[in-house]
């Protein structure tokens, strides 16, 4: 019933009886869930690697729902797991064993948009997708997106400090989230919902949640700083022949595109043959080693293509790229993004896949790459690198036909100590969750840990929030 990623032994907590479901269900009527059809798709995860055996599906619509729920579940001592859109990676948005599932799925109301300064105000459950669909037709955009956009949640997308392609050129949620409301393990309601850009009114305690992962409290509300919808958007999909190269453009790019440059992604071969073979998606230029994703953002078309002009130009003179194909329509736009953002759905198909998100000085991240094919030496299927090369961060993927704990055994902690010995993250944006939360030593002191310890102690006494997650099992 447990986890596969080595969870540890149930903790006492209670379990669910008639008189709590009763309770549930005169809270929520119509919204506590037992049919096991479908608490199923909550207990298991988006790559179907983790499953729990929760009976208890709970769908509040409001804060104060959310508020009874927690003071209840804290004074039964009933463990709880906070679900968004369930597209996290790490295993860290489901159950473990029977904690209660609670969904933000029907919190999904757009509060309020200020369409002078930006910053709009909604409550947890709001679809990433309908967030943008709703701000581009206020000539807004979202500062985030990423592959998941369909499905993921705002309070999702908080709660692991989700990156995705415009960090680059945003910033991570760090910055533009201006405020939160959050309720506590005991059922108190937080309501930091701050629309200031400027607040140093003592602790910024907004931070501590953004990233926490469900594990100090249940975010309910969130606002959030929205940039102006750029008037002209282009992307280049170019090829290279060396990981060198695609770096040279990189810098290249930053210095002659400069303010419009909005993403810079890459993908080596391995992932184009995925997108080939499960996806059926064409290579829209000729077969190369490497392939960059770029992104311009900006306000005026034609001092936008003039500038990605000159830079091609420069990049194929100096012969960084070989082949490229520019788009500036809609529809080609994002033909060429789903080179790049369907990369995750495509290793789905490939079999078992172990998935390693790192964070390294830039120059470094590919060499984790060959490195791991030649410690594998063939044992794996596929080991394929792609990811966000503007911010250092690499999604290592290895894929076998079936789950293989010799080839896992092989992989880790192979990948964790070369990451540490180049001061990386092992970690850089999917969090930690259940499956990679012991391995947290290998980026942070253990005085560090030992202060999360503290913090998570104070916030949850009884730890009813997201048990087995984030934080190791041992504190040393
Ligand atoms: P869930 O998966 O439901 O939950 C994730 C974690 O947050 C869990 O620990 C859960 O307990 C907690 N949580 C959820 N909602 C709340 C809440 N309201 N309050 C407190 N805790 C909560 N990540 C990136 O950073 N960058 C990417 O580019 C990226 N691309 C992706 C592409 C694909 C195809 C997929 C499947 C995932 C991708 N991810 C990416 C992973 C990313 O973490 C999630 O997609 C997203 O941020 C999680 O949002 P969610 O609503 O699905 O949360």
């Amino acid at each position: 019933k447990s986890s596969p990623d080595a969870a540890p032994q149930r903790l006492p907590f209670s379990t669910v009886t008639s008189e709590d479901l009763d309770f549930f269900r005169k809270l929520l009527p119509g919204r506590a869930i037992t049919d096991q059809d479908v608490v199923e798709s909550s207990n298991v995860d988006w790559l179907k690697s983790v499953r729990g055996s929760s009976e208890v599906l709970l769908r509040p619509q409001t804060t104060d729902e959310v508020s009874q729920i927690l003071r209840y579940c804290n004074g039964r001592n009933l463990a709880v797991n906070p679900q968004g859109g369930n597209t996290g990676l790490v295993g860290g948005s489901v159950p473990v064993y029977d904690e209660i599932i609670l969904s933000t799925s029907l919190m999904n109301n757009i509060m309020n948009f200020d369409n002078i300064s930006g910053i709009l105000t909604c409550q947890a459950g709001c679809v990433l997708e309908n967030l943008s669909l709703y701000l581009e037709d206020r000539d807004y955009i979202m500062p985030l997106d990423l592959g998941a956009k369909g499905s993921c949640q705002i309070g999702g997308n908080v709660a692991t400090n989700a990156g995705g392609l415009r960090l680059l050129r945003y910033g991570s949620l760090h910055g533009t989230v201006l405020g939160l409301e959050v309720v506590l393990a005991d059922g108190r309601v937080l309501d930091c919902l701050a629309t200031l850009r400027k607040d140093n009114t003592g602790y910024d305690l907004k931070q501590l949640f953004i990233g926490s992962e469900g594990t100090l409290g249940v975010i309910t509300a969130v606002s959030i700083l929205c940039p102006r919808k750029p008037k002209s958007v282009n992307v280049v999909f170019l090829g290279c022949e060396t990981f060198e190269q695609l770096l040279k453009t990189f810098q290249l790019c930053r210095g002659m595109l400069g303010e419009i440059l909005s993403a810079y992604e890459f993908l080596d071969s391995e992932c184009m043959k995925l997108l080939n073979t499960h996806l059926k998606l064409p290579n829209p230029i000729s077969e190369c080693p490497f392939y960059i994703v770029i992104e311009t953002s900006g306000s005026d078309s034609s001092h936008d293509s003039q500038k990605l002009h000159n830079f091609l130009e420069e990049a194929m003179t100096a012969t960084l790229v070989t082949d490229g194909t520019v788009a500036t329509e809609d529809s080609k736009i994002k033909a060429l993004w789903s080179m790049r953002e369907r990369i995750t759905e495509a290793l789905t198909h490939d079999g078992f896949v172990y998935k390693y998100d790192i964070s390294l000085p830039v120059e470094r991240i590919y060499q984790l790459v060959t490195d791991m094919r030649e410690h594998l030496r063939g044992r794996a299927k596929r080991v394929v690198g792609y990811g966000h090369v503007g911010d250092g961060n690499l999604h290592l993927n290895i894929t076998s036909p079936a789950k293989d704990p010799a080839l896992l055994a092989a992989i880790e902690p192979f990948v964790y100590e070369w990451t540490s010995r180049f001061q990386g993250s092992i970690s850089a944006e999917h969090g930690l969750g259940l499956k990679k939360r012991n391995y947290i030593y290998y980026s942070k002191p253990s005085q560090a840990v030992a202060l999360m310890g503290g913090l998570k102690a104070m916030l949850d006494p009884n730890g009813i929030l997201n048990p087995y997650k984030t934080l190791p099992d041992k504190l040393k």
